[in-house]
């Protein structure tokens, strides 16, 4: 199955720019069985782990991340983009190439017993998992690991992620 997973990811190069390899998860989510599987594979690894709140990161972080929260019995919480949630937020910036990007969570999303959960699509240089860590830490909840479905392995995102983290992605180019 994780060979069927790994195969159903559409590399789309130079999209959104030239020299990117865009690894489209879309053929996952459009099959049952592998969409199960995938959920199956990303929520073993926390089973036992009594997660709370799950953080899906915008956008495509929210469709597994959903269902990862809902597998677990845990929340969901939804960490966006600046300017796109309506109530009171703390926010993060975080260096990219060219320029900053900053992201946002409602300042009530999390408490200081929840055991979270950081959860997105890929993992490339780690720069947007990293932020969601410190807005996490901010809010005052704890991070008990970091799950991807797909880790750039050759950017060494994870280098960027907090030393000793628990981090656990299913596939891996
Ligand atoms: P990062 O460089 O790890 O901060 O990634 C930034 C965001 O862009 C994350 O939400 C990733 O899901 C997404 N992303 C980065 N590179 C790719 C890629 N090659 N294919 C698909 N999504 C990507």
């Amino acid at each position: 199955m994780h060979t069927q997973l790994a195969d159903a990811v559409r590399t789309i190069p130079d999209f959104p720019e030239p020299g990117i390899q865009f690894k489209d998860i879309t053929p996952i989510l459009a099959d049952a069985r592998l969409l199960r599987a995938a959920v199956n594979g990303l929520a073993a690894e926390w089973q036992s782990e009594g997660i709370t709140k799950v953080i899906g990161i915008e956008s495509r972080g929210f469709i597994l991340g959903a269902m990862l929260a809902d597998e677990l019995n845990a929340g969901f919480i939804p960490v966006r983009k600046q300017g796109k949630l309506p109530f009171t937020t703390v926010r993060e910036s975080y260096e990219l190439e060219y320029g900053t990007d900053t992201i946002e969570m409602h300042i009530d999303a999390v408490s200081e017993s929840d055991r979270v959960l950081i959860h997105d699509d890929v993992i490339a240089t780690g720069g947007t998992a990293a932020a969601t860590h410190r807005l996490t830490e901010f809010a005052g909840a704890s991070v008990v690991g970091f799950s991807f479905l797909i880790e750039l392995a050759f950017l060494d995102g994870r280098s960027r992620l907090p030393e000793g983290s628990h981090v656990h992605s299913l596939l891996s180019y």
